[in-house]
């Protein structure tokens, strides 16, 4: 089995599913009391937050660079970004280890591929569903047209994200506003919803809404699951 390298804490309440997707995912294919073998880097949110805020993208590149390489160090064999925002730095960061960087967009975007998706709606924080760093791969890498609420809707996305789902927050408001908003992105044409921010899943899930909803934390934890058990 290969060790899965993570970089976590952003936020840590979405760390925890991921390192609970891993294991379980690991649990599921081996039996038994196996489990992941993982080497983690968790960081201190609230600083990186407000360089997000002052849009200090080269500043947090460093800052995860350094974090990759202690993964690298840790005897990691692959790394994950354990956030959807903060692939804005990823090409930086995958240039500055010499493990692969696994891209949590074309996690969620080879699942996307397999159910035929091509039209489908972004939630995240206004960083991911606003620059193109995102919306981009989909199209350019599998033919995904990427559709993102209006400017208010994704006041209130954001909001929710940083307010509330990072620091543990579940309110049955903000649920239903997110499932107004999943329901005016069908509207518009959406086929499916992909939950962009490795917090929205602690909110909304399957059974909430008709829409399929593709949950980018599960994606790319059973991505690294795949590869850790290949051959
Ligand atoms: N975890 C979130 C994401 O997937 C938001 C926190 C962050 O900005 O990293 O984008």
């Amino acid at each position: 089995m290969k060790t899965i390298g993570l970089i976590g804490g952003m936020s840590w309440e979405s760390t925890a599913s991921y390192y609970r997707y891993i294991n379980e995912g690991v649990k599921k294919r081996l039996g038994g009391l196996h489990s992941a073998k993982m080497a983690m880097k968790s960081v201190d949110f609230a600083p990186i937050a407000d360089l997000q805020v002052r849009g200090e993208w080269q500043e947090m590149a460093q800052l995860l660079v350094q974090e990759a390489q202690a993964l690298e160090r840790a005897n990691a064999d692959f790394i994950l970004i354990g956030t959807n925002t903060m692939h804005l730095v990823f090409d930086e960061v995958a240039s500055h280890v010499n493990v692969p960087l696994i891209h949590i967009a074309d996690a969620v975007a080879q699942q996307l591929k397999q159910d035929g998706i091509t039209k489908v709606g972004l939630l995240g924080t206004k960083f991911t569903m606003e620059q193109p760093f995102y919306k981009k791969r989909l199209k350019s890498l599998f033919s995904i047209d990427v559709i993102v609420p209006e400017s208010p809707d994704q006041d209130t996305v954001h909001n929710v994200i940083y307010n509330e789902l990072c620091v543990g927050e579940i309110l049955p408001a903000s649920k239903q506003a997110y499932l107004d908003i999943i329901s005016r992105l069908h509207q518009q044409g959406a086929q499916a919803v992909i939950l962009g921010c490795t917090e929205i899943a602690l909110l909304i899930n399957d059974g909430d809404t008709n829409l399929p909803l593709y949950d980018t934390t599960k994606a790319h934890a059973n991505m690294a699951v795949e590869l850790a058990l290949a051959q």
